[in-house]
């Protein structure tokens, strides 16, 4: 395992323990990385409070709505005061109603088009601007979200979700061309499907999965630790020269055309 001790980061989305975030942030405590927990409303801080003090380093937990720039400011300023400098930022974020997520795509409203974007794209840009001065600090760094194939196929029920990870999947790439001067490099994780809270919300989830096992050359979807591992190489130095990525981790389930 890489040895990132002494390295600080930031891991947006924790809101249990099926969470993707808390995979990732059991792989970085493990590594040694220093961590800041983000909930999204205090509904999730007592678990994220829980899960927390299950690791090695003790984390600073801070109350984060992605759709509030004060929060966002909040949760930089409490990552300075206390340790400087940032060297990853994990951004494991999204949100649709599921109402919305099941309506035919023509028939989206123009306030959940606006909250999907607000929520799962544009909160990359507006966290990946508050980290970057403190990445700069200590001469680099590294940024990673998780989208969906959804960005590019067209999946049932996912519908306003998948043009949210379209305009996730190309911020990756801008914010990638905007930071790389930097030396903060921005990449993605396109993971295949996992139950979870969120996925709990896409209706007709438990048709995914028998589907990945049919059809993906792996015969099966991926698990969170396959999701952490893959994340923990392209935030790391296996990842060094990697930027503006989405790889899929999804049991090659993209390659297949029929
Ligand atoms: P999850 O429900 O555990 O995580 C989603 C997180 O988003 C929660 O912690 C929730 O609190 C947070 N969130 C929602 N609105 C927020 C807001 N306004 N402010 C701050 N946080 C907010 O589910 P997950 O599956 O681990 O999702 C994490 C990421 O992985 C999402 O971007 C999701 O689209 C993506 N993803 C999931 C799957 C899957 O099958 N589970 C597959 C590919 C990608």
């Amino acid at each position: 395992m890489t040895d990132l001790a002494g390295r600080h980061g930031v891991v947006v989305g924790v809101a249990n323990k099926r969470s993707i975030a808390w995979a990732i942030a059991q792989a970085m405590d493990a590594a040694g990385v220093q961590l800041t927990l983000s909930y999204a409303t205090e509904r999730f801080e007592a678990n994220v409070r829980k899960l927390g003090a299950t690791l090695r380093h003790e984390p600073l937990i801070v109350p984060c709505d992605v759709t509030d720039d004060r929060e966002i400011d909040g949760l930089f300023e409490e990552v300075e005061r206390a340790h400087g400098g940032l060297d990853f930022l994990v951004h494991a974020v999204a949100f649709a109603s599921r109402d919305a997520m099941s309506r035919p795509f023509l028939e989206t409203s123009r306030e959940d088009f606006g909250q999907a974007l607000d929520v799962s794209a544009y909160s990359l840009v507006a966290l990946a601007r508050g980290a970057a001065p403190l990445m700069e600090r200590r001469g680099g760094g590294s940024i990673l979200t998780l989208t969906y194939l959804g960005s590019q196929r067209v999946i049932p029920n996912y519908n306003v979700m998948g043009v949210a990870k379209a305009a996730l999947e190309a911020g990756v790439r801008y914010l990638a061309a905007d930071l790389g001067p930097c030396n903060i490099r921005v990449n993605a994780v396109s993971a295949g499907p996992i139950k979870t809270l969120a996925a709990a919300g896409i209706a007709g989830f438990s048709q995914i999965m028998p589907h990945y096992r049919d059809r993906s050359p792996l015969r099966r979807s991926v698990t969170l630790e396959e999701v952490a591992e893959t994340s923990m190489f392209l935030l790391g130095p296996g990842g060094s020269g990697i930027t503006g990525e989405v790889l899929l981790v999804d049991a090659g389930f993209h390659s297949i055309g029929m």
